[in-house]
């Protein structure tokens, strides 16, 4: 193969345990002077809200309303609060759900349409919109550094990832010790979904060197830390290992896209109700399979990572599924109908950057065999 790429990422990465000390010092470096804290209840109520707020002094005020599937109804409100602080930037606070919903708000503040316009593509945003600076506290989607937010219209159900330049962060600062306390089992589903971001960013139509360098890595870290993490969320190198891969698997997948396997999770979320990182592990060793034998880069990858070939790499994922208590089968999500099921994950957008486009008779037997 000739390379043949271009790369670029636009986030400042501050990374390392206890960084989310220096967030003042950061945002007085940056310039900037008016802020509005965007985080997941949980801080509040446990008291980190608080402490950031009192080392400071920049932010002015709190919005924390945020369910795990942020809705536009919220993402609205953290925008009206924007504009009535006259904020000129933001910091988020939480996992993916308070991350995606801050990146929406930084330009909905400056939207001249219904939220709705921007969400089902009808309008664009201008370039406008507030710098973010995003503290992830689960270690998984890598939202802190891509373009992508995933948000709901609570109206229709529909839930769906919207990517647009304006919402890449001005910065992300990484700092592991905020995700200690995060519990076994979401550790195992995000920690899933990056393992999902990395092997998605390596064999999707659109991969590229750079981003595959990223995904290796983040796959070594992630194959032999994410159980550590789990069994003791105290082990701290393994949390930081894990925090390093989140943001190193989302560099992954940031430029090439996600392809085959969150073009299922939709489905999986919307009728099974599984969360991202279940939805998204459910047809990861399916997906290592149909890929290993459409690509033989990814015989590679597999031993590259210390697998004796990708069946191996494929059991061992469906090993910590089973180890993680997680759901493994179609009986196990309640679905009598895989014809359905795969029909609807085949026909995903998301497909289209897939090297493996299985037929849905062909996917219904893959999920019929889990
Ligand atoms: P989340 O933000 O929904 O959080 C999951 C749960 O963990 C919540 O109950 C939350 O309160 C809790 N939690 C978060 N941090 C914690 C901590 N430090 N300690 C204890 N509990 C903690 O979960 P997530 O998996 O990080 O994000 C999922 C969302 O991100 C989904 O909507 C998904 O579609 C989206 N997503 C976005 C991208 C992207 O690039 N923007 C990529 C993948 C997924």
């Amino acid at each position: 193969m000739v390379n043949n790429f271009s790369y670029s990422e636009p986030v400042k990465i501050e990374f390392g345990a206890g960084k989310s000390k220096e967030l003042s010092a950061l945002i007085n470096r940056s310039g900037f002077t008016r802020g509005v804290l965007i985080a997941d209840k949980l801080f509040v109520e446990n008291g980190i809200v608080e402490k950031i707020r009192s080392s400071c002094l920049q932010i002015t005020a709190v919005y924390s309303d945020i369910t795990p599937n942020p809705l536009l109804s919220e993402v609205a409100a953290a925008a009206k609060l924007l504009a009535a602080e006259r904020a000129n930037f933001v910091v988020a606070l939480g996992g993916g759900s308070s991350l995606d919903l801050a990146k929406f708000a930084c330009s909905a503040v400056f939207a001249d349409a219904p939220l709705t316009e921007y969400f089902y593509k009808r309008k664009a945003f201008t370039c406008k919109h507030l710098p973010l600076i995003a503290l992830p506290t689960t270690a998984g989607t890598g939202s802190e550094v891509t373009a992508v937010s995933v948000c709901n219209d609570g109206l229709t159900g529909v839930k769906a990832p919207l990517r647009c330049e304006n919402f890449f962060p001005y910065m992300a600062v990484v700092d592991p010790e905020l995700t200690s306390s995060v519990p076994p089992f979401v550790t195992a589903t995000t920690g899933l979904d990056a393992m999902a971001h990395a092997l998605e960013g390596f064999w999707s139509v659109k991969h590229q060197p750079a981003c595959d360098a990223f995904a290796t890595a983040a796959l070594k870290l992630i194959f032999n830390n994410l159980e550590k993490a789990y069994l003791n969320g105290n082990n701290l190198e393994a949390r930081s290992n894990m925090s390093l891969a989140a943001t190193l698997a989302g560099l992954s997948f940031a430029l090439p896209g996600t392809a085959a396997v969150h073009a299922c999770s939709y489905p999986l979320s919307t009728y099974y109700h599984l969360c991202h990182g279940e939805a998204c592990a459910f047809t990861l060793d399916t997906f290592i399979k149909l890929n290993a034998a459409a690509d033989n880069r990814v015989e590679f990858l597999s031993r590259e990572l210390g697998f004796a070939d990708s069946t191996a790499m494929a059991a061992e994922v469906r090993r910590l599924k089973k180890v993680f208590g997680l759901k493994t089968s179609l009986s196990d999500i309640g679905a009598d109908n895989a014809l359905d099921l795969a029909e609807k994950c085949v026909s995903h957008p998301f497909m289209q950057n897939s090297q493996v486009v299985p037929e849905a008779c062909v996917l219904a037997k893959e999920f019929e065999k889990l």
